[in-house]
């Protein structure tokens, strides 16, 4: 079959062909559900606004799926894969297109500005795309927004679960430390939610796509931002349990602690006995201020 007649890598029989041809199996231990669906990626590029003013960041390709989708779209893709089996096999899957770079590597062991300056020409926007590997999307996630790198934004499939935690509202029974990691930095929300079926193996669980941008302007300053996530972190480590009591936990139990506390809570307007869940970021913020002007420290863990 000549290039021109071949079908597009996301399609179920060219998957199927190249799984045969390579001889491959699905690694589960990476997570390795591949979308057989061409409507379905065809769909991420667009929810991603993907254009050819465009540098993008792929993690996982798998065998290309949406990295053949991506390069039809973008300026440059570079994209990131762990499996070394699958490095040569991409070699050929994508040899059409120039504008693709594979790396073999561990996104969480990969510094993002590096890669950048490393391999973009600094003229396009970054934006990030993926069909995350499920088993750890919030280790990604948080990996991706912990760091100074230049991108505009995350556009990225997960389990549905994960996608309602990641853009709660405060009140709502998924809302949680991730939110508020996720709200603190980027304007979110799920773009849609895509069956398991369109998945090769299907995943035991529904997905969604969910879309971050990274705020040109920061929204939130919290006065010593290391002590405002301890905070966040800390007030959620017992989620049944009343801010107060997590408080407690965070910065200690004696009592001039209890009344510092006390006056942090009071002149943030906030009462001791509701739930972490639900404070907004800005409530967080003004609450780890308040604490700051107290001089209390929360524990690191
Ligand atoms: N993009 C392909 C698709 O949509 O069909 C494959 C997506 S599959 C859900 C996840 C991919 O991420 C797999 O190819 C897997 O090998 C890769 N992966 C898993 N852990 C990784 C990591 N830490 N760094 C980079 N890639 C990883």
């Amino acid at each position: 079959m000549s290039d021109n007649e071949r079908p597009e890598i996301g399609s179920g029989t060219r998957t199927k062909a190249i799984m045969e041809t390579y001889g491959l199996t699905f690694k589960k231990s990476l997570g390795q559900n591949f979308l057989t669906d061409l409507n379905v990626l065809k769909k991420i590029v667009t929810a991603a606004d993907v254009t050819a003013d465009d540098d993008v960041i792929e993690i996982g390709p798998g065998i290309g799926a949406l990295t053949e989708q991506l390069a039809k779209n973008a300026h440059q893709v570079l994209a990131l894969e762990i499996d070394e089996r699958l490095i040569p096999v991409l070699g050929e899957t994508l040899a059409d297109y120039a504008n693709i770079t594979v790396l073999h590597g561990d996104i969480l062991q990969t510094q993002l500005s590096a890669l950048i300056q490393e391999h973009f020409d600094g003229q396009h926007a970054v934006k990030i795309v993926a069909n995350l590997p499920y088993y750890i999307t919030t280790p990604i996630v948080l990996h991706l927004l912990d760091e100074e790198a230049d991108f505009e934004s995350i556009t990225v499939m997960m389990q549905k679960e994960v996608a309602q935690r990641l853009t709660a509202s405060p009140g709502n029974k998924d809302y949680g430390s991730l939110t508020i990691g996720v709200a603190y930095s980027t304007d979110s929300e799920i773009a849609f939610t895509v069956p398991k079926t369109v998945f090769v193996p299907s995943p035991k669980v529904d997905s969604a796509i969910v879309s971050m941008k990274k705020r040109r302007q920061e929204k939130y300053h919290p006065q010593n931002e290391v002590n405002f996530k301890r905070l966040v972190r800390g007030s959620f480590m017992h989620k049944r349990k009343s801010l107060w009591n997590n408080l407690l936990g965070l910065y200690g139990k004696d009592e001039n602690i209890k009344n510092k506390l006390t006056s942090a809570l009071n002149s943030s307007q906030i009462e001791p006995g509701i739930r972490a869940e639900r404070l907004s970021v800005a409530d967080f913020v003004k609450l780890s201020d308040s604490l700051e002007e107290q001089k209390l420290v929360p524990k690191s863990k």
